[in-house]
């Protein structure tokens, strides 16, 4: 039974489970990862990856039809060889599942291909948990674990609506590898995913509507973020109904009718595909009778991301909350940590980076959370239109909403930032940085950024918070 017993077993392949798997082997332990499809999970199969490689054909594309604007004259039509966009995101994402699969093996992890179940806790609950692995329909493997982690993931949710079963109703899996490019697409959720699919589709020409059933686009972002891409999305011709109560969907694929209610009114919107993308649900499948708690909202764990039941983790979406790829590898680390002995804390800021066009991102407190908490605060706004580098590249649309504490602006420290524009995927990560560190402002303010970058507006939102900026007029007079 040698070949059975295993230091660290992981049950599932996505960011979670194989970044633990990785670290408990850098650590030093035998560890097997237990995976029922393809490495890489929900983000790199069918999630953060394919979607950014759909975004990145609609990017080129867009640079393309506005290539004028620079002086750059494209002679004849601009077309798009759908078949190769689809081949190129499949191709990303095989690269990265087959370098991803080959690095795993590379640390030294066993990959065991099969459906993995935590088994009931026998005589003792502080016994060696056991997992049985379904390998085919005629064979299964006991495999007995030090500590076993649960990165199972998670699944679309639905909604009660009647006509949401009929075929041509899809969800972002489907909506990844469509065929073509819908004439007309209608997305029930305007969330994270609804954002990203509006965006990518409009590009490629399809008449795009989203209905929102919460007052702004992305609910959970600051409200004047929400608002403020809602703006920009209706200028791109993306109809968007925000607090519009979804009542019924009929008809077939290709001729769509969806109702809802806004403002007491009743409207319609007709279309040939409809996304549903309501939010995920964590994977809670088999976990009945573990000994491991759990509610509709997930695994509970503490900060180690240890369950109730001793010598077992659970990490990433199907602990729910922010239910995102990079809380998850943190999650796993913090887990593979624990488990052999060490100590780690999941106490992180996690950042969110919307790939819409505009880029959304946010790290922290938002404007509305504070007011919640009654808790003091000052906001700046940095437009990218007052940034050098964002006019060189013709990307002056948007801002930085940068949220601080009262008081002494000197020892002021940042709670929140929330940018809309271009790059901001990537710059929201200075924000973390400082927030994570609890540096203050002012250490923002005098730390040189290269001129001229997108880079420069992190500094500036800091100088302007401090009240002296250099390339916008202060916010607010000096007494
Ligand atoms: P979400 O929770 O971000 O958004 C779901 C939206 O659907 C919400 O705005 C909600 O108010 C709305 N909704 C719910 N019921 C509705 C109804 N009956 N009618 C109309 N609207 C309704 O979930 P998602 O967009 O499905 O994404 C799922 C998960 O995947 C999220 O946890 C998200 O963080 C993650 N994700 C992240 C990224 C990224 O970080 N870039 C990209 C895609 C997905």
């Amino acid at each position: 039974m040698e070949g059975s017993h295993f230091d660290v077993i992981v049950i599932g392949g996505g960011p979670g489970g194989y970044v633990a798997a990785i670290h408990a082997a850098e650590l030093g332990a035998k560890v097997a990862l237990v995976e029922k499809g393809r490495m890489g999970g929900t983000c790199l199969n069918v999630g953060c990856i394919p979607t950014k490689a759909l975004v990145r054909s609609a990017e080129v594309l867009e640079t393309v039809r506005h290539a004028q604007d620079f002086g750059v004259m494209v002679n004849g039509t601009v077309d798009v060889a759908w078949d190769k966009v689809q081949a190129r995101r499949a191709e990303v994402v095989k690269t990265l599942v087959d370098g991803l699969t080959r690095l795993v093996r590379g640390h030294g992890v066993e990959i065991i291909g099969g459906e993995g179940r935590l088994l009931p806790p026998g005589d003792s609950v502080d016994g060696p948990p056991v997992v049985e692995v379904t390998v085919s329909s005629s064979e299964t493997r006991r495999l007995v674990a030090g500590n076993v982690i649960l990165a199972l993931g998670s699944v679309p949710a639905r909604i009660p609506v009647p006509g949401l079963d009929a075929p041509g109703v899809i969800g972002s899996d489907e909506a990844l590898v469509l065929d073509k490019p819908p004439a007309r697409l209608a997305i029930i959720g305007g969330g994270v995913i609804g954002v990203e699919f509006a965006s990518i589709y409009r590009s490629f020409g399809s008449e795009v509507s989203i209905i929102e059933m919460l007052p702004t686009l992305l609910p959970v972002a600051d409200e004047e973020i929400g608002k403020r891409l809602a703006v920009s999305f209706k200028r791109r011709g993306i109809q968007v109904h925000t607090g519009a109560r979804l009542t019924g969907v009929s008809g077939s694929a290709g001729h769509f009718t969806l109702r809802f209610e806004r403002n007491g009114k009743l409207e319609e919107v007709q279309a040939d595909t409809v996304l549903v993308a309501v939010g995920r649900r964590p994977n809670l499948a088999g976990l009945e009778d573990t000994g491991v708690e759990f509610d509709r909202s997930g695994v509970r764990v503490d900060e180690r991301q240890q369950t109730s039941r001793p010598h077992v983790y659970a990490v990433g979406d199907v602990t729910g909350g922010s239910m995102l790829a990079h809380a998850a590898f943190m999650q796993g680390l913090v887990a593979a940590e624990n488990a052999l002995g060490r100590e780690a804390r999941f106490h992180h800021f996690v950042p969110a980076a919307v790939f819409s066009a505009p880029e959304v991102a946010w790290v922290g407190a938002t404007e509305e959370q504070l007011k919640k908490a009654g808790a003091p605060y000052q906001v700046v706004k940095l437009p990218f239109a007052s940034v050098g580098k964002a006019q060189v590249m013709g990307e002056t649309e948007g801002l930085i909403k940068l949220i601080g504490e009262t008081g002494d602006p000197g020892s002021a420290r940042l709670l929140g930032v929330h940018l809309m524009g271009p790059a901001v995927t990537e710059l929201v990560h200075e924000y973390t940085l400082v927030l994570q560190n609890g540096l203050t402002i002012q250490q923002v303010a005098e730390t040189i950024h290269a001129h001229p970058t997108l880079s420069e507006a992190v500094v500036e939102s800091a100088h302007l918070f401090l009240g002296m900026p250099v390339h916008v007029a202060p916010a607010r007079s000096r007494s």
